[in-house]
Protein backbone atom coordinates (compact mmCIF):
# COMPACT_ATOMS: atom_id res chain seq x y z
CA UNK A 1 0.00 0.00 0.00
CA UNK A 2 1.07 3.49 -1.31
CA UNK A 3 1.98 5.32 2.43
CA UNK A 4 2.83 8.66 0.28
CA UNK A 5 1.49 9.40 -2.85
CA UNK A 6 1.35 12.56 -4.57
CA UNK A 7 -0.29 12.84 -8.04
CA UNK A 8 0.46 15.71 -10.59
CA UNK A 9 1.62 18.01 -7.62
CA UNK A 10 2.86 21.40 -8.91
CA UNK A 11 4.38 24.19 -7.31
CA UNK A 12 5.57 27.84 -8.81
CA UNK A 13 7.02 30.61 -7.34
CA UNK A 14 6.45 33.97 -8.83
CA UNK A 15 5.02 31.89 -11.86
CA UNK A 16 7.95 30.04 -12.32
CA UNK A 17 7.26 25.90 -11.56
CA UNK A 18 10.15 24.59 -9.44
CA UNK A 19 8.16 21.63 -9.06
CA UNK A 20 6.47 20.53 -12.26
CA UNK A 21 3.60 17.68 -12.53
CA UNK A 22 5.29 15.39 -10.43
CA UNK A 23 3.91 12.08 -9.55
CA UNK A 24 5.33 9.12 -7.46
CA UNK A 25 4.21 6.82 -4.52
CA UNK A 26 6.19 5.47 -1.28
CA UNK A 27 5.40 2.71 -0.37
CA UNK A 28 4.98 1.73 3.49
CA UNK A 29 8.16 0.82 5.02
CA UNK A 30 10.15 1.80 2.19
CA UNK A 31 13.19 4.36 2.25
CA UNK A 32 13.05 6.53 -1.14
CA UNK A 33 15.13 8.90 -1.61
CA UNK A 34 14.41 12.26 -3.54
CA UNK A 35 17.82 13.44 -5.71
CA UNK A 36 18.88 15.35 -8.20
CA UNK A 37 21.38 18.12 -8.49
CA UNK A 38 20.69 21.62 -7.27
CA UNK A 39 17.66 23.20 -7.60
CA UNK A 40 15.90 20.47 -8.95
CA UNK A 41 13.16 20.94 -6.74
CA UNK A 42 13.54 18.15 -4.08
CA UNK A 43 13.57 20.31 -1.37
CA UNK A 44 10.09 21.70 -2.30
CA UNK A 45 9.01 18.48 -2.98
CA UNK A 46 9.78 17.45 0.68
CA UNK A 47 8.47 20.50 1.77
CA UNK A 48 4.86 20.04 0.11
CA UNK A 49 4.60 16.37 1.62
CA UNK A 50 5.13 18.05 4.98
CA UNK A 51 3.33 21.24 4.33
CA UNK A 52 5.47 23.82 4.74
CA UNK A 53 4.61 25.02 1.41
CA UNK A 54 0.99 24.99 -0.53
CA UNK A 55 1.04 23.23 -4.14
CA UNK A 56 -0.63 25.28 -6.73
CA UNK A 57 -1.91 22.05 -8.39
CA UNK A 58 -2.21 18.12 -7.60
CA UNK A 59 -3.24 15.98 -4.66
CA UNK A 60 -0.98 15.04 -1.95
CA UNK A 61 -1.87 11.49 0.02
CA UNK A 62 -0.74 10.04 3.14
CA UNK A 63 -1.64 6.88 5.00
CA UNK A 64 -4.79 7.07 2.33
CA UNK A 65 -5.96 10.80 3.36
CA UNK A 66 -6.05 13.45 1.12
CA UNK A 67 -3.73 15.84 2.80
CA UNK A 68 -3.02 18.44 0.26
CA UNK A 69 -4.46 21.56 2.60
CA UNK A 70 -4.12 20.12 5.58
CA UNK A 71 -2.06 21.54 8.69
CA UNK A 72 1.79 20.32 9.05
CA UNK A 73 0.96 19.06 12.44
CA UNK A 74 -1.76 17.17 11.26
CA UNK A 75 -0.51 14.88 8.68
CA UNK A 76 1.77 12.36 10.49
CA UNK A 77 4.82 13.37 9.32
CA UNK A 78 7.97 14.47 11.21
CA UNK A 79 10.92 16.06 8.87
CA UNK A 80 14.86 16.18 9.98
CA UNK A 81 16.82 19.53 8.38
CA UNK A 82 19.97 19.95 6.80
CA UNK A 83 20.90 22.74 9.76
CA UNK A 84 19.22 20.62 12.54
CA UNK A 85 16.86 23.17 13.79
CA UNK A 86 17.75 22.47 17.14
CA UNK A 87 17.17 25.32 20.07
CA UNK A 88 20.15 26.70 21.27
CA UNK A 89 19.08 27.33 25.09
CA UNK A 90 16.74 23.67 25.46
CA UNK A 91 19.54 21.00 26.82
CA UNK A 92 19.35 17.99 24.74
CA UNK A 93 16.43 16.18 26.61
CA UNK A 94 14.30 19.18 25.97
CA UNK A 95 15.12 19.62 22.01
CA UNK A 96 13.73 15.71 21.69
CA UNK A 97 10.72 16.27 24.20
CA UNK A 98 10.09 19.50 22.48
CA UNK A 99 7.18 18.50 19.71
CA UNK A 100 5.92 15.97 22.35
CA UNK A 101 4.85 18.70 24.63
CA UNK A 102 3.81 21.06 22.64
CA UNK A 103 1.30 18.74 21.46
CA UNK A 104 0.57 17.76 24.77
CA UNK A 105 1.71 13.82 24.93
CA UNK A 106 1.49 12.93 28.65
CA UNK A 107 4.68 12.79 30.87
CA UNK A 108 4.68 8.98 31.41
CA UNK A 109 4.01 8.89 27.63
CA UNK A 110 6.85 11.10 27.02
CA UNK A 111 9.48 9.77 28.87
CA UNK A 112 9.19 6.21 27.98
CA UNK A 113 9.62 7.66 24.22
CA UNK A 114 12.61 9.57 25.26
CA UNK A 115 13.76 6.88 26.90
CA UNK A 116 13.32 4.86 23.84
CA UNK A 117 14.80 7.24 21.44
CA UNK A 118 18.26 7.92 23.52
CA UNK A 119 18.94 4.00 24.04
CA UNK A 120 18.42 3.65 20.17
CA UNK A 121 20.67 6.13 19.52
CA UNK A 122 23.05 6.61 22.28
CA UNK A 123 22.69 9.84 23.97
CA UNK A 124 22.19 8.59 27.57
CA UNK A 125 25.40 10.67 28.22
CA UNK A 126 24.33 13.82 26.64
CA UNK A 127 20.91 14.61 28.12
CA UNK A 128 21.92 17.61 30.21
CA UNK A 129 23.86 19.43 27.40
CA UNK A 130 23.08 21.84 25.19
CA UNK A 131 23.62 21.94 21.01
CA UNK A 132 26.95 24.03 21.49
CA UNK A 133 28.41 21.54 23.64
CA UNK A 134 28.13 18.53 21.08
CA UNK A 135 29.33 18.01 17.69
CA UNK A 136 27.94 17.77 14.71
CA UNK A 137 27.64 13.80 14.33
CA UNK A 138 25.66 14.41 18.14
CA UNK A 139 23.61 17.09 16.98
CA UNK A 140 22.62 15.28 14.37
CA UNK A 141 21.61 12.62 16.63
CA UNK A 142 19.23 14.79 18.76
CA UNK A 143 17.49 15.81 15.53
CA UNK A 144 16.93 12.30 14.29
CA UNK A 145 15.84 11.78 18.41
CA UNK A 146 13.26 14.44 17.83
CA UNK A 147 12.13 12.81 14.66
CA UNK A 148 12.16 9.16 16.37
CA UNK A 149 9.71 9.98 19.58
CA UNK A 150 7.03 12.04 17.47
CA UNK A 151 6.46 8.26 16.39
CA UNK A 152 5.05 9.26 12.51
CA UNK A 153 4.29 6.59 10.47
CA UNK A 154 6.53 9.24 7.42
CA UNK A 155 9.82 10.52 8.56
CA UNK A 156 11.14 13.64 6.04
CA UNK A 157 14.53 14.19 5.62
CA UNK A 158 16.60 16.91 3.79
CA UNK A 159 19.96 16.56 3.31
CA UNK A 160 20.88 15.81 7.22
CA UNK A 161 24.18 14.44 6.52
CA UNK A 162 25.65 17.13 4.56
CA UNK A 163 27.23 19.21 7.43
CA UNK A 164 29.34 15.83 8.73
CA UNK A 165 32.77 14.88 7.34
CA UNK A 166 32.74 11.98 5.39
CA UNK A 167 33.82 9.25 7.62
CA UNK A 168 30.42 10.29 9.89
CA UNK A 169 28.51 10.52 6.83
CA UNK A 170 29.41 7.10 6.13
CA UNK A 171 28.27 5.79 9.91
CA UNK A 172 25.49 7.95 9.99
CA UNK A 173 23.85 6.79 6.57
CA UNK A 174 24.23 3.04 7.94
CA UNK A 175 22.24 4.67 11.41
CA UNK A 176 19.71 5.94 9.87
CA UNK A 177 19.15 3.11 7.11
CA UNK A 178 19.70 0.36 10.17
CA UNK A 179 16.95 2.70 12.35
CA UNK A 180 14.37 3.22 9.45
CA UNK A 181 14.49 -0.46 9.03
CA UNK A 182 14.05 -1.17 13.26
CA UNK A 183 11.19 1.37 13.19
CA UNK A 184 9.48 0.29 9.95
CA UNK A 185 8.61 4.12 9.31
CA UNK A 186 8.15 5.62 5.74
CA UNK A 187 10.99 8.02 5.22
CA UNK A 188 11.47 9.86 1.80
CA UNK A 189 14.86 11.33 2.15
CA UNK A 190 16.50 14.33 0.08
CA UNK A 191 20.23 13.66 -1.27
CA UNK A 192 22.01 15.49 -3.83
CA UNK A 193 24.72 12.61 -3.10
CA UNK A 194 23.90 9.67 -5.57
CA UNK A 195 26.05 7.34 -3.86
CA UNK A 196 23.86 8.12 -0.34
CA UNK A 197 20.82 7.38 -2.71
CA UNK A 198 22.12 4.61 -3.59
CA UNK A 199 23.00 2.56 -0.88
CA UNK A 200 20.14 3.71 1.47
CA UNK A 201 16.91 3.63 -0.78
CA UNK A 202 14.48 0.63 -1.46
CA UNK A 203 13.77 3.42 -4.69
CA UNK A 204 15.07 6.69 -5.97
CA UNK A 205 13.07 9.47 -7.40
CA UNK A 206 15.90 11.24 -9.67
CA UNK A 207 14.39 14.15 -10.47
CA UNK A 208 15.35 17.37 -12.85
CA UNK A 209 14.38 20.84 -14.12
CA UNK A 210 11.33 20.60 -11.53
CA UNK A 211 10.07 16.77 -12.78
CA UNK A 212 10.85 13.27 -12.19
CA UNK A 213 13.15 12.28 -14.58
CA UNK A 214 13.15 8.30 -13.53
CA UNK A 215 11.84 6.45 -10.45
CA UNK A 216 13.21 2.99 -9.86
CA UNK A 217 15.23 0.90 -7.55
CA UNK A 218 19.07 1.84 -7.43
CA UNK A 219 19.46 -1.38 -9.63
CA UNK A 220 17.17 -0.28 -12.04
CA UNK A 221 18.55 3.47 -12.51
CA UNK A 222 22.13 1.95 -12.79
CA UNK A 223 21.55 -1.27 -14.71
CA UNK A 224 18.71 0.44 -17.40
CA UNK A 225 18.82 4.63 -17.02
CA UNK A 226 15.48 5.77 -18.93
CA UNK A 227 17.62 8.72 -20.71
CA UNK A 228 21.34 10.31 -21.28
CA UNK A 229 20.93 12.34 -17.64
CA UNK A 230 19.93 9.34 -15.51
CA UNK A 231 22.61 7.34 -16.98
CA UNK A 232 25.19 10.06 -16.47
CA UNK A 233 24.45 11.24 -12.84
CA UNK A 234 23.91 7.63 -11.61
CA UNK A 235 27.36 6.02 -11.20
CA UNK A 236 31.15 7.52 -10.79
CA UNK A 237 32.62 7.97 -12.92
CA UNK A 238 29.76 8.77 -15.17
CA UNK A 239 28.90 6.41 -18.23
CA UNK A 240 30.67 7.11 -21.50
CA UNK A 241 28.09 8.44 -23.58
CA UNK A 242 29.40 9.14 -27.04
CA UNK A 243 27.97 8.85 -30.81
CA UNK A 244 27.93 5.59 -32.07
CA UNK A 245 30.36 6.50 -35.69
CA UNK A 246 32.86 7.49 -32.96
CA UNK A 247 33.76 3.76 -32.90
CA UNK A 248 34.85 3.75 -35.99
CA UNK A 249 35.00 0.13 -37.82
CA UNK A 250 34.08 -1.40 -34.30
CA UNK A 251 30.09 0.66 -34.93
CA UNK A 252 28.77 -2.62 -35.90
CA UNK A 253 29.47 -4.44 -33.54
CA UNK A 254 27.60 -2.79 -30.76
CA UNK A 255 24.67 -1.22 -32.96
CA UNK A 256 21.46 -1.80 -32.25
CA UNK A 257 19.04 -3.43 -34.49
CA UNK A 258 17.35 -1.78 -37.01
CA UNK A 259 18.29 2.41 -36.39
CA UNK A 260 19.81 4.55 -38.31
CA UNK A 261 23.35 4.60 -36.77
CA UNK A 262 23.98 8.16 -37.13
CA UNK A 263 21.41 9.00 -34.89
CA UNK A 264 22.33 6.72 -31.73
CA UNK A 265 24.54 7.38 -28.85
CA UNK A 266 26.59 4.55 -27.19
CA UNK A 267 26.45 4.32 -23.57
CA UNK A 268 28.99 2.00 -21.82
CA UNK A 269 30.03 2.41 -17.60
CA UNK A 270 33.46 3.16 -17.10
CA UNK A 271 33.88 -0.13 -15.30
CA UNK A 272 32.43 -2.28 -17.54
CA UNK A 273 35.40 -1.73 -20.28
CA UNK A 274 38.78 -3.65 -20.16
CA UNK A 275 41.60 -3.14 -21.82
CA UNK A 276 42.77 -5.45 -24.45
CA UNK A 277 44.54 -5.56 -26.99
CA UNK A 278 42.58 -6.37 -30.05
CA UNK A 279 40.15 -3.88 -28.68
CA UNK A 280 38.96 -0.05 -29.97
CA UNK A 281 42.11 2.05 -30.32
CA UNK A 282 42.70 4.67 -27.64
CA UNK A 283 45.29 6.97 -26.56
CA UNK A 284 45.63 7.64 -23.12
CA UNK A 285 45.24 11.28 -22.15
CA UNK A 286 45.84 11.04 -18.18
CA UNK A 287 45.87 8.06 -15.33
CA UNK A 288 44.93 8.49 -12.06
CA UNK A 289 45.62 5.88 -9.64
CA UNK A 290 42.93 5.41 -6.77
CA UNK A 291 44.48 2.32 -4.67
CA UNK A 292 42.27 -0.89 -5.67
CA UNK A 293 41.89 0.71 -9.16
CA UNK A 294 42.94 3.45 -11.33
CA UNK A 295 40.95 6.12 -14.15
CA UNK A 296 42.20 6.04 -17.49
CA UNK A 297 40.99 8.91 -19.58
CA UNK A 298 41.63 7.95 -23.39
CA UNK A 299 40.75 9.30 -26.63
CA UNK A 300 39.01 7.29 -29.28
CA UNK A 301 38.29 7.84 -33.22
CA UNK A 302 39.86 10.90 -34.90
CA UNK A 303 38.83 14.39 -36.38
CA UNK A 304 35.04 15.45 -35.68
CA UNK A 305 34.43 11.89 -34.38
CA UNK A 306 37.43 11.88 -31.62
CA UNK A 307 35.88 11.38 -28.32
CA UNK A 308 36.89 11.10 -24.83
CA UNK A 309 36.49 7.94 -22.75
CA UNK A 310 36.95 7.01 -19.32
CA UNK A 311 38.16 3.80 -18.01
CA UNK A 312 38.16 1.74 -14.42
CA UNK A 313 40.80 -1.00 -14.19
CA UNK A 314 41.95 -2.65 -10.91
CA UNK A 315 44.73 -1.81 -9.92
CA UNK A 316 47.46 0.19 -11.17
CA UNK A 317 48.29 0.25 -14.75
CA UNK A 318 51.08 0.34 -17.21
CA UNK A 319 50.34 3.10 -19.45
CA UNK A 320 50.86 6.47 -19.17
CA UNK A 321 50.15 9.44 -20.86
CA UNK A 322 49.98 8.97 -24.71
CA UNK A 323 50.49 5.65 -24.29
CA UNK A 324 48.52 3.15 -26.57
CA UNK A 325 45.20 1.07 -25.77
CA UNK A 326 42.70 -1.38 -26.99
CA UNK A 327 39.41 -0.82 -25.25
CA UNK A 328 36.64 -3.90 -25.35
CA UNK A 329 33.35 -4.35 -23.68
CA UNK A 330 30.49 -7.05 -23.26
CA UNK A 331 27.57 -6.08 -26.42
CA UNK A 332 25.50 -6.76 -23.26
CA UNK A 333 27.12 -3.92 -20.96
CA UNK A 334 26.11 -1.64 -23.82
CA UNK A 335 23.53 1.16 -23.56
CA UNK A 336 21.65 2.97 -26.53
CA UNK A 337 19.95 6.39 -26.57
CA UNK A 338 18.60 8.52 -28.90
CA UNK A 339 21.09 11.19 -30.15
CA UNK A 340 18.32 14.12 -30.41
CA UNK A 341 15.85 13.14 -27.44
CA UNK A 342 18.51 11.80 -24.99
CA UNK A 343 15.66 8.71 -24.27
CA UNK A 344 17.20 5.15 -23.90
CA UNK A 345 16.39 3.02 -27.43
CA UNK A 346 14.61 -0.02 -25.97
P1 LIG B 1 19.33 22.16 -3.45
O1 LIG B 1 19.91 20.79 -3.53
O2 LIG B 1 20.26 23.22 -3.95
O3 LIG B 1 18.74 22.47 -2.13
P2 LIG B 1 16.72 21.51 -4.54
O4 LIG B 1 16.71 20.46 -5.58
O5 LIG B 1 16.33 21.13 -3.17
O6 LIG B 1 18.15 22.22 -4.53
P3 LIG B 1 14.67 23.50 -4.34
O7 LIG B 1 15.23 24.11 -3.11
O8 LIG B 1 13.46 22.70 -4.23
O9 LIG B 1 15.80 22.67 -5.09
O10 LIG B 1 14.44 24.68 -5.40
C1 LIG B 1 13.89 24.45 -6.69
C2 LIG B 1 13.76 25.76 -7.42
O11 LIG B 1 12.77 26.57 -6.77
C3 LIG B 1 15.02 26.60 -7.43
O12 LIG B 1 15.14 27.21 -8.70
C4 LIG B 1 14.79 27.60 -6.34
O13 LIG B 1 15.49 28.80 -6.61
C5 LIG B 1 13.28 27.81 -6.39
N1 LIG B 1 12.72 28.16 -5.07
C6 LIG B 1 12.72 27.38 -3.96
N2 LIG B 1 12.10 27.98 -2.93
C7 LIG B 1 11.71 29.21 -3.39
C8 LIG B 1 11.00 30.33 -2.81
N3 LIG B 1 10.57 30.30 -1.54
N4 LIG B 1 10.78 31.40 -3.59
C9 LIG B 1 11.19 31.43 -4.89
N5 LIG B 1 11.85 30.42 -5.49
C10 LIG B 1 12.11 29.32 -4.76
Amino acid sequence: MAEVELSGVTKAFSGQAAVNDVSFAVAAGHLVALLGPSGCGKSTTLRLIAGLEQSTAGTIKISGRDVTHTAPAERGVSMVFQSYALFPHLSVEQNILFGLEVRKVPKPERIARLKRAVGILGLDQLLDRKPSQLSGGQQQRVALGRAIVAETPVCLMDEPLSNLDAQLRLDMRREIRALQRRLGVTMIYVTHDQVEAMTMADRIVLMRSGHVEQHGTPEELYGRPATVFTARFIGTPPMNVLPLAALGEAAARFAPDGRDASTVSLGVRPEHVRLSDTGIHATVTAVEYLGADSLIDARIGDGALAASFVVRVPGKVAAGEGGRLGLDWDVADTHHFDTASGRRIA
